[in-house]
């Protein structure tokens, strides 16, 4: 079993006698990306608050590489606003990190880390002219100059256009492959977590209802292709010996089931039904939060 680098026991904050963060017990494998997955309002930001101690829970504990000695800079955050100086270039925003950090990172080892986070360490630009993927990129890197072992990320994505959000994923997977980074990020985009999150954490009302690796969650969830045909008619009535069908507009076809894609087509040849599309929607971890959700409305969860 890989090293923890997070326990949390029963971690409870309240504000104006609302627990915001109810009674949440976890832990994390050294080595994975954590989404936390929730709402708006599930408890998300205030859980990693506490997980990086700017705020103290009313009860609970949270322990971080327990049984280890740990330095301050062995974990890094970006908890709501990233903070970035406007007036530097990005080359001099790492410098002053390094500088607050009290540490002395190499001009090279910065240069790098701008390289990894795509920004060029010789550009002149100060930050404010930054575009707000530049900014986060660059809020990113700054979280690196200390090599930190954990990163926490609120919403890292929040209000970027899908290249943006693109970026953002290939970084981390690549802090989290080659440098062995353990993450946990939050979202409430689930199909964007689900793109690249190794393990998620299912948060509602303040409570974790599931813990779930991304391999369990594969196994659980039913498949939902959505099909491109020229008739909807025949495609449907073919396709109700899998699973449940729906006709969309004048040309799809929605099946939930547990066949595979060859299955489809072959069986969509014989009838003659031509096939323009087939994709398997990226929305089952949507699917399986609201269901956890209901569930734990109907008396389940932790
Ligand atoms: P979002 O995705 O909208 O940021 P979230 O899952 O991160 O949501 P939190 O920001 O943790 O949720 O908020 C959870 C609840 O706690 C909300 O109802 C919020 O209004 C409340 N809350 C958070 N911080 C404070 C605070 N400092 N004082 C009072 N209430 C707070």
């Amino acid at each position: 079993m890989s090293e923890i680098v997070i326990s949390v026991e029963n971690l409870t904050k309240k504000y104006n006698g609302v627990k915001v963060v109810d009674g949440v017990s976890f832990s994390i494998e050294q080595g994975t990306i954590v989404g936390l997955v929730g709402k708006n309002g599930a408890g998300k930001t205030t859980l990693i608050r506490l997980l990086t101690d700017l705020v103290k829970p009313d009860s609970g504990t949270v322990r971080i590489f327990p049984g280890q000695s740990i330095s301050s800079t062995d974990v890094a955050a970006i908890v709501e606003r990233p903070s970035v100086y406007n007036d530097m270039t990005a080359m001099e925003n790492l410098r002053i990190q390094s500088t607050l950090l009290g540490i002395r990172a190499e001009n090279q080892y910065l240069a790098q880390t701008l390289c990894v986070v795509g920004l060029d360490p010789n550009l002149t630009k100060k930050a404010k002219n930054f575009s707000l993927g530049m900014r986060q990129r660059l809020a990113i890197a700054m979280t690196l100059v200390g090599r930190p072992r954990l990163l926490l990320l609120d919403e890292p994505t929040n209000g970027l256009d899908p290249d943006g959000i693109r970026q953002v994923r290939e970084i981390l997977v690549k802090l989290n492959q080659e440098m062995g980074v353990t993450i946990i990020v939050s979202s409430h985009i689930l199909s964007e977590l689900s793109k690249f999150a190794t393990e998620f954490l299912l948060m509602d009302k303040g409570k974790i209802l599931r813990q779930i690796s991304a391999e369990e969650l594969n196994n659980s969830v039913q498949k939902r292709y959505r099909i491109t045909v020229d008739k909807t008619g025949v495609a449907k009535e073919t396709l109700e010996q899998f699973g449940p069908t729906e006709i969309i507009g004048a040309e799809q076809v929605i099946l939930t089931a547990d066949v595979s894609a060859t299955q489809i087509l072959q069986t969509l040849a014989v009838a003659d039904v031509n096939v323009r599309a087939l994709v398997l929607a990226d929305d089952s971890l949507e699917e399986f939060y609201l269901q956890s959700v209901r569930d734990s409305d109907n008396g389940g969860g932790q």
